[in-house]
């Protein structure tokens, strides 16, 4: 069995590494590994899932508990064990699936919190369609869809709903939408099926940013993008079973 360590470049981080390095009885493959432990918080957990999308992760949390990481400073003895023994259980993680379309080129990423679409420095329109169905013609800023693990996320930030991930939801949250007699969009967060499919299209084509976690894209040609969930995509390791009410309390409200 092979296993990688992703890390965030902080004193307890670096020394919790080379602890591990020395306990974990497996070998080190940074090409391919088939175990992977993240230490730092969420946003050390989405980089290294995009590094390595196939692994099994233990993440262990440096701060709070974040709502990736299934391990906290006090269970490391336990993930060791659980490691070198291959006892653990398994959660699958939704996300969603993003390809961008522009005249020159299609780009396909996954995103496990979420994709932003925007032109901060003038309105962007978008056509918005879901199941091919037109829902809206969107003007403002720009828009976000998420996954429910990605609810907590920058879509929390625009007002979005928190969502209970055993939900297999996609959210739109609008960012600075304009509403007027002459524009009209919906205003609130827009919850969707799994199995719906969205599409966010420009009229002619235009220069646009797009977001994918913690990745950006600067598109100059930008035409359309289809975007809908991939079930259980990702997989997280744990020993007991997490709570997302108690993430959602000692994260926001504690
Ligand atoms: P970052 O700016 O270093 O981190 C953003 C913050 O979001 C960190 O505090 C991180 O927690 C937290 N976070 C990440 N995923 C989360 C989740 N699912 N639920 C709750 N909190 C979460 O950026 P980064 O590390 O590159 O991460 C990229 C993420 O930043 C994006 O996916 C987006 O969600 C978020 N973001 C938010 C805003 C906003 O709220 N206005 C704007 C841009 C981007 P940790 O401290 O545990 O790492």
């Amino acid at each position: 069995m092979t296993y990688w360590i992703v890390h965030k470049d902080d004193p307890i981080s670096n020394e919790l590494k080379q602890r591990l390095e020395k306990q974990i009885q497996l070998t080190l493959d940074s090409m391919n590994p088939e175990l992977v432990v993240v230490i730092g918080g969420d946003g050390t957990f989405i980089s290294a899932v995009h590094m390595f999308p196939n692994a099994i992760f233990f993440g262990i949390h440096t701060g709070h508990l974040g709502f990736y990481a299934n391990y906290t400073l006090e269970e490391v003895d336990q993930l060791i064990e659980d490691m070198n023994h291959q006892s653990y259980y398994i959660e699958k993680i939704d996300v969603l699936q993003c390809k961008l379309i522009t005249s020159q080129e299609t780009i396909e990423e996954f995103a496990i919190n979420e994709m932003t679409l925007i032109t901060p420095p003038k309105t962007l329109i978008l056509e918005v369609e879901v199941d091919g169905q037109v829902l809206e013609t969107f003007r403002g800023t720009g828009l976000c869809i998420s996954t429910a693990y990605g609810s907590t996320a920058y879509n929390k930030s625009l007002h979005g709903a928190v969502v209970d991930p055993n939900l297999k939801t996609l959210q739109i949250t609008e960012i600075a939408g304009i509403n007027s007699n002459q524009y009209r969009t919906l205003s609130s967060p827009l919850l969707l099926s799994h199995e719906r499919c969205i599409k966010l299209e420009t009229k002619e084509e235009t220069e646009v940013f797009v977001t994918i976690d913690h990745l950006s894209y600067q598109l100059h040609h930008f035409n359309s993008a289809n975007i809908s969930l991939n079930i259980g995509r990702i997989t997280v390791a744990y020993h007991k079973e997490p709570s997302y009410i108690q993430r959602v309390r000692r994260t926001f409200l504690k």
